[in-house]
C-alpha cells in the first residue's frame, strides 16, 4: 500500500505563500495586521450571502471576528450572551467537546439535548421540553443554546430559531464543521446571534489552527473583539476593568485563511460530489446506510464527512477479535499525550462490527473514525443534566466516519467501497 486515505485532509491553493510571505515583508508576524483583516473581510462577504441575491450584497450585515481557535469562538461567543458561574446553556450532546466544554470555562454547567435521527442534530421537540423543565427546576431560564451543524449537516434551524426566539434565549451556532453549509439558502452561522466558525487542519478550510465567530452588529463585533485581545482599557499602560483573553488570530495563520477562501467553492463542491459518489456506490451494499440530507431542498450541506450506519446484523471479517487489543495512539493523532487506556472497552462503545471495520479499513490505508461519542455518555459529564430520547447514542454505537477531504479522488472512493464490500464478504 503506497499512500494512506485520510477523513479530511488539508489542501493548499497555493495562495497562501504569497499572504505569508506578505506577512513576513512587512513585519506582521503578530496576532493582528493586513491578512487578519482581509481574511475577515473575505468571511463576511461569504457569510453575508443571501438566498436569491449576488454574492456581495452585503445585507445581513454580520460582522466577523478571526480567532486563534473554534473553541475559543464557543468561548466568547457564550461570554456575550452573558453566560457566567451558575448559569445553564442547553448544547446538543451529539458533538465534539468543543461545543460543551467552553461553557464548564465560563463556571456554567452544559444541559445536554439530545438528536432527531433526520439531521442527527438538536432535536427541537427535546430543546422545547429542556427550556421548561429547567425554568420548572432551576426557576431560572437557561442562557443559551448551542445546537451543533454535525459533519455539516444544517440542524432544523427554523424550529430552533422559533423556540429561541419564544423564550427569548441566545442561539450560539455551532458550524464549525458546517462552514458553507445552509438552511434554505442562507449559510449557517447567520441564524443565531453567534455563529461559530473553525478552520483547524482537518476542516472545510485551514489556517492551520485557527476559527471565528459571525457577530450580529458593529457593536457585538467590538465587545468580541475587546475580549479577544486582553480587554484593554485606553491608558498608557495596561489597566484592567474586565478579564480578556489572548485569542486573536495570527497575521501569518490568517495569510492561509485569506489563500484558502480562493478554494473554499471548489472544497465544498469536492464534498459534495464524493459524498454523492458514496451514496451511489454503496446503494445496493445491505447493511451499510450512508447519511444523506433531508429531501425538498431546505437542506444544503457542505459534507465535511461522509458518514454511514452499520447494521449490527452485518458480518464484519475479524469481528470476533474486536477490541482485544488497547488502541495505542489516540485519536486525532494527539499520540504522545493523551492518557493511556487501561481497558479496551468503555460502558459506550461502537458494535463489534463497526469497530471490526475500522480496523480492517485501517489496515488498507484508510482512516475511518467511529462518530462523536455523544456528550451525555461522557464519564466527565456524567453529573449533568441531560435531555435524552436514546437517538444519539443509538447512532454511535452504529456510525462510522469516511473519508471526504479536497485529497479524496473518485479513485480514492472507489477503492474505499471496495474494501467496505470485502470486509462483508461482497466480493
Ligand atoms: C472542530 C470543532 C470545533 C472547534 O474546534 P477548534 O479545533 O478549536 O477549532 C467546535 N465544535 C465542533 C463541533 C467541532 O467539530
Amino acid at each position: 500500500m503506497s499512500k494512506r486515505i485520510y477523513l479530511c485532509l488539508a489542501h493548499m491553493s497555493g495562495e497562501e505563500q504569497k499572504y505569508i510571505q506578505e506577512a513576513f515583508d512587512t513585519n506582521w508576524v503578530v496576532p493582528l495586521g493586513p491578512n487578519v483583516n482581509g481574511f475577515e473581510k473575505d468571511l463576511e462577504e461569504f457569510v453575508n450571502q443571501i438566498p436569491g441575491q449576488a454574492q456581495n450584497d452585503d445585507t445581513l450585515g454580520k460582522r466577523v471576528v478571526a480567532l486563534s481557535s473554534g473553541t475559543a469562538a464557543v468561548h466568547l461567543g457564550l461570554l456575550a450572551c452573558g453566560v457566567g458561574p451558575g448559569d445553564e446553556v442547553l448544547v446538543q450532546s451529539f458533538t465534539f467537546c468543543a461545543s460543551t466544554h467552553p461553557i464548564t470555562y465560563l463556571g456554567a454547567t452544559p444541559v445536554m439535548i439530545d438528536s432527531e435521527p433526520d439531521t442527527w442534530n438538536m432535536d427541537p421537540g427535546l430543546l422545547e421540553k429542556a427550556i421548561i423543565d429547567r425554568i420548572e427546576k432551576t426557576g431560572k431560564k437557561p442562557k443559551a443554546i448551542v445546537p451543533v451543524a454535525l459533519y455539516g449537516m444544517p440542524y432544523k434551524a427554523d424550529r430552533i430559531m422559533e423556540i429561541a426566539n419564544k423564550y427569548e434565549i441566545p442561539v450560539v451556532e455551532d458550524a464549525a464543521e458546517g462552514f458553507g453549509s445552509k438552511y434554505k439558502g442562507q449559510v449557517l452561522g447567520t441564524f443565531g446571534k453567534f455563529g461559530v466558525l473553525s478552520f483547524n487542519g482537518n476542516k472545510m478550510i485551514t489556517t492551520s489552527g485557527g476559527g471565528a465567530l459571525i457577530c450580529p452588529d458593529a457593536e457585538q463585533w467590538q465587545k468580541i473583539m475587546w475580549y479577544a485581545t486582553q480587554a484593554r482599557e485606553s491608558y498608557p499602560y495596561y489597566h484592567h476593568e474586565a478579564i480578556g483573553y489572548n485569542y486573536r488570530l495570527s497575521n501569518v495563520c490568517a495569510g492561509i485563511g485569506r489563500g484558502q477562501m480562493t478554494v473554499i467553492n471548489d472544497h465544498l463542491a469536492h464534498h459534495k460530489h464524493v459524498q454523492a459518489l458514496y451514496e451511489e456506490l454503496l446503494a445496493d451494499v445491505p447493511g451499510i446506510d450512508v447519511h444523506s440530507q433531508p429531501a425538498g431542498g431546505d437542506y444544503d450541506s457542505n459534507f465535511w464527512l461522509c458518514t454511514i450506519t452499520v447494521d449490527p446484523s452485518v458480518r464484519i471479517v475479524g469481528q470476533e477479535n474486536a477490541y482485544k487489543t488497547i488502541v495505542k495512539g489516540a485519536v486525532g493523532g494527539a499520540a504522545g499525550v493523551i492518557h493511556m487506556a487501561d481497558s479496551a472497552h468503555t460502558d459506550c462503545e461502537p458494535n463489534d462490527n463497526v469497530e471490526a471495520l475500522r480496523v480492517f479499513l485501517d489496515a488498507a490505508g484508510i482512516e475511518a473514525r467511529p462518530v462523536w461519542k455523544p456528550m451525555h455518555k461522557q464519564p466527565v459529564y456524567k453529573d449533568v443534566p441531560a435531555y435524552v430520547n436514546g437517538v444519539s447514542e443509538a447512532i454511535f454505537k452504529v456510525g462510522m466516519c469516511l473519508p471526504a477531504g479536497p485529497c479524496v479522488s473518485d479513485e480514492d472512493v472507489d477503492y474505499i467501497v471496495g474494501k467496505i464490500k470485502e470486509a462483508i464478504c461482497l466480493v
